[in-house]
């Protein structure tokens, strides 16, 4: 019988299954968007018990699709979106209150409280006092769910990372785990000695029997109870959403990095078996736990990437599909002097500048549509060198070569643009569906689906790669200009 692996992608607006061969071909997918709720002004949650059921729901779907039963799924491969915090009683399985999504900002003045402390965090997680990560979205929640800090200090709630209640529901409450890549996203997981931090916990008064068991990212961690699927299935890997592309992308030696440009862009550069702290204000994380060693790696993220696109076509009506960007700025062969600066949401690392907004600089008379669509995709070029830059001065080593994935990926010029700007040699390969290959490579791996990460390199084709065309000189000029945009930007708002 053909044996597959079936990824389950939770994502932040859609539960997606898809199911893969050896070579990495999709076998069958499934895709279902669920409701985001947005209670006041900066609030975002999701149901948890929506998120269960689109993610079962479109399992069962992939399945039934493509004809397969559950005996044709060798193992079950979880990847999910990051840092949303659930709790759940332990017994009913009830969650107490809505999901809080990564993107929930309404426990700002928990971060501001714990600045003080921010070096020992900075030490311990790799991570800024910061709203988005998990650990002041649990607190929050036993702060203002009534009976629920009690309730936990009873050991009666558990709380999970997305991928943890999943596995705990897929297997009937069995199985209480998080893998490293999601545990160190939650601001209270020392990524050094790999445990949950007493320290950490107590700052925020979460009682630690709540907290899952920490795992590798490809591990037998339980089989799902057989009314799921007809039959137990075992789930064999997890792993938050960037870390699986990264690993997707295969990312799996010290110095190989990927940048995924979808609304945002997000940057990941394997730094080996030992965490590096950042001098740039990138974020240090676990990239994956597997075969008892761990990977670490610098992450940074620009908060706008595709998403200006999105503006150009949606607000200023440029264009109808996000494609034609590339027709039009071809179509001109310079930008005219014109720099872009889209701080729509402020500036992320390597300047931390929340107060930013968007900004066009060097527009005369002659300046066209083409020249604003070409200066606004140079811009991701060039938001996405300075997170190159931030992570060559951390680790004193030189980018060479850059895998990408996502959207936006597929401009051409787009591509071009980066490898000039960032003189690096770009690779794409021809499945960009890097998360979900990532999940399923680690479950693979657990299995014996795929021998080593040899078989998967070998599995892979690549489709178009990139090269400098750009002399030093030019290059340079081009990001002094972005500069002193940056500059100017910043210093509207004073
Ligand atoms: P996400 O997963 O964040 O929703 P995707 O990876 O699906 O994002 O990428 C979609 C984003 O990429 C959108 O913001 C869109 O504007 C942008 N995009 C898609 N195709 C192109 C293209 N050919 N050129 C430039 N941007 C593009």
């Amino acid at each position: 019988m053909e044996q597959y692996i079936m990824a389950l992608d939770q994502g932040t607006t859609s539960s997606r299954t898809i199911i893969y061969d050896k070579l990495g071909n999709i076998i069958s997918v499934a895709q279902k968007e669920f409701t985001q709720i947005f209670p006041r002004e900066g609030w975002v949650e999701h149901d948890a018990m929506e998120i269960w059921a689109t993610q079962m729901g479109t399992a069962q779907e992939a399945l039934l699709n493509a004809n397969l039963t559950y005996q044709n799924i060798a193992a079950i491969g979880i990847t999910n979106q990051r840092e949303t915090t659930v709790v759940w009683d332990k017994k009913t399985g009830e969650p107490v209150y809505n999901a809080i999504v990564w993107q929930c900002r309404r426990t700002a003045d928990y971060a501001a409280r714990l600045k003080p402390h921010e070096d020992m965090i900075r030490a311990k997680t790799g991570l800024l006092a910061d709203p988005y990560f998990s650990g002041t979205k649990l607190a929050w929640i036993l702060d203002n769910v009534p009976g629920t800090r009690e309730r936990a200090s009873r050991g009666e709630l558990l709380f999970g990372t997305i991928e943890s209640w999943l596995i705990w529901r897929m297997t009937g409450g069995k199985v209480h785990v998080s893998d490293y890549s999601n545990a160190c996203r939650t601001m209270l997981f020392d990524i050094n000695t790999l445990k949950w931090d007493e320290e950490l916990c107590g700052l925020l008064n979460i009682p630690m029997c709540m907290l899952p068991e920490p795992v590798e990212c490809s591990a037998h961690y339980g089989d799902t109870v057989p009314q799921l699927f007809g039959g137990p299935v075992p789930i064999t890997g997890a792993a938050g959403d960037q870390q699986a592309a990264l690993f997707g992308e295969a990312c799996f030696s010290e110095g190989d990095i990927k940048s995924t440009y979808g609304t945002g862009n997000f940057l990941l550069l394997n730094t080996g078996e030992k965490p590096v702290p950042s001098k740039n204000g990138l974020l240090t994380t676990i990239a994956w736990g597997l075969n008892g060693k761990v990977n670490y790696a610098l992450e940074g993220s620009v908060f706008i990437c595709g998403a200006a696109i999105q503006w150009l076509r949606d607000q200023m009506k440029f264009f109808r599909s996000a494609e034609e960007s590339e027709t039009l700025a071809a179509s001109v062969d310079s930008t005219a002097g014109v720099y872009v600066v889209p701080a729509f949401a402020g500036l992320g690392a390597p300047y931390w500048d929340p107060e930013a907004r968007g900004a066009m600089f060097g527009i005369t008379r002659g300046t066209t549509r083409e020249h604003i669509i070409r200066a606004t995709l140079q811009s991701l070029v060039y938001q996405n060198e300075d997170l190159i830059s931030a992570m060559e001065a951390d680790t004193g080593r030189q980018v060479t070569t850059l895998k990408v994935d996502g959207g936006a990926a597929l401009n051409n010029l787009l591509m071009q643009f980066q490898a000039d700007i960032s003189d690096v040699e770009i690779i794409r390969y021809k499945s960009i569906e890097s998360t979900s290959l990532g999940a399923a490579y680690f479950a693979g791996l657990a299995v014996g689906y795929y021998d080593s990460l040899a078989d998967i390199i070998a599995s892979k084709k690549i489709e178009k790669t990139y090269r400098s065309t750009l002399g030093e000189k030019e290059r340079k000029e081009k990001l002094e200009g972005w500069h002193r945009a940056v500059n100017a930007a910043r210093a509207f708002h004073g």
